[in-house]
C-alpha cells in the first residue's frame, strides 16, 4: 500500500485509532492533516510525523470547524485523497430506561452529525477531483446491540446508514465510501467504558469480555489502521458501501458482553 504524495485527513487523529491511522499513512508516504478537538494531542501527532503533517483543532460537530479543516487541507496540500471520518465518543453506560437525554444528544452530535458534516464538506472536493476514498468509523455496535449503550449503538447504526447512502451517491464520480466496524480495541475509550462498568475493578471487565471473544484479546489501534489504509488504497478499488469488521470474532460468536 503506497500513499506517496496522497493527502489524508483523519478526524480524532490525536489519540487511539485515529492516531494509529495518521502514523500509518505517514509511514507509507502520505501527507496527513491531523484533526482533533484536543489541539495539543493533534499537534503532538503532527510533530511526531514531521514536515508531512499539519494539525488542525476542530470540533467535528460544528460546520464552521469542518469547513475550516477542509480549507486548511486544501491550502496546505491542494487536494484530499483519503478521509478517515473517525472522531467519536462513547457517552455513558446506562440502560435505555434511565439514559440521560443530554448525553444522548452529545453522542449523536459527535458520532452522527460529525460524520455527516465530514461527508457534507469533503465529498464535494472528491467529486470535483473525480477520485477519493472515505472510511467512516462505525463499530460492531453498528451491527448488533450492546446493553447499556443505547446512544452509542444507535449512532453507529446511523454511521453505517450514512456510509451506504454516500457510497451509492458518489460511486459514479469515482469516490468510494466504506465503514470499519471495530470490536473492542485497546484505547482510552475502552478503558473509560471499563471504568464506568466496574469502577473498582476495570481490569476484570477486560478479562470477562475477552473470555467471550474467539481471539481472546482486545484488538490494537494499529490493526484497525491496517484495514483503514487497505480500504483507502487502490487494492480496494472495487470496494464501496461495505462494512469491514475488525473484532476478534465478536460478531461471529457473540457470547460475550460488557
Ligand atoms: P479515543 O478516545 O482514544 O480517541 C478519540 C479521539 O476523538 C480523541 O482524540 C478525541 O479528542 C477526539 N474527539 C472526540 N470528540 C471530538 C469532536 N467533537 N471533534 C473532534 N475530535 C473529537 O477513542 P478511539 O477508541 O480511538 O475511538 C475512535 C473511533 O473508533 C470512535 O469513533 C469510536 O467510536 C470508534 N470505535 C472504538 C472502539 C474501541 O473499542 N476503542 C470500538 C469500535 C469503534
Amino acid at each position: 500500500m503506497d500513499f506517496k504524495d496522497k493527502i489524508a485527513i483523519v478526524t480524532g487523529g490525536g489519540n487511539g485509532i485515529g492516531c494509529a491511522v495518521c502514523l500509518a499513512f505517514a509511514e507509507r508516504g502520505a501527507k496527513v492533516v491531523v484533526v482533533d478537538r484536543d489541539g495539543d494531542a493533534a499537534q503532538a501527532v503532527a510533530e511526531e510525523i514531521g514536515r508531512n503533517a499539519i494539525a488542525v483543532t476542530a470540533d467535528v460537530t460544528r460546520a464552521a470547524d469542518v469547513q475550516a479543516y477542509v480549507a486548511r487541507a486544501l491550502d496546505a496540500f491542494g487536494r484530499i485523497d483519503c478521509f478517515h471520518n473517525n472522531a467519536g465518543i462513547e457517552g455513558r453506560v446506562a440502560p435505555t430506561a434511565e439514559y440521560d437525554e443530554a448525553v444522548y444528544d452529545a453522542v449523536m452530535g459527535v458520532n452522527v452529525k460529525g460524520v455527516f458534516l465530514g461527508l457534507r464538506y469533503v465529498l464535494p472536493v472528491m467529486i470535483g477531483q473525480g477520485s477519493g476514498a472515505v472510511v467512516n468509523t462505525a463499530s460492531t455496535a453498528g451491527l448488533i446491540g450492546t446493553p447499556g449503550m443505547p446512544a452509542y449503538v444507535a449512532s453507529k447504526h446511523a454511521v453505517i446508514g450514512l456510509t451506504k447512502v454516500a457510497a451509492s451517491e458518489v460511486g459514479p464520480q469515482g469516490v468510494r465510501v466504506n465503514a470499519v466496524c471495530p470490536g473492542p480495541i485497546a484505547t482510552r475509550m475502552i478503558a473509560d467504558i471499563a471504568r464506568q462498568v466496574s469502577p473498582n475493578n476495570p481490569g476484570g471487565v477486560e478479562e470477562r469480555y475477552t473470555a467471550g471473544l474467539p481471539l481472546r484479546r482486545y484488538g490494537t489501534a494499529e490493526e484497525v489502521a491496517n484495514v483503514v489504509l487497505f480500504l483507502c488504497s487502490d487494492l480496494a478499488g472495487n470496494v464501496t458501501g461495505a462494512q469491514y469488521v475488525i473484532d476478534g470474532g465478536r460478531t461471529a460468536a457473540p457470547t460475550g458482553g460488557a
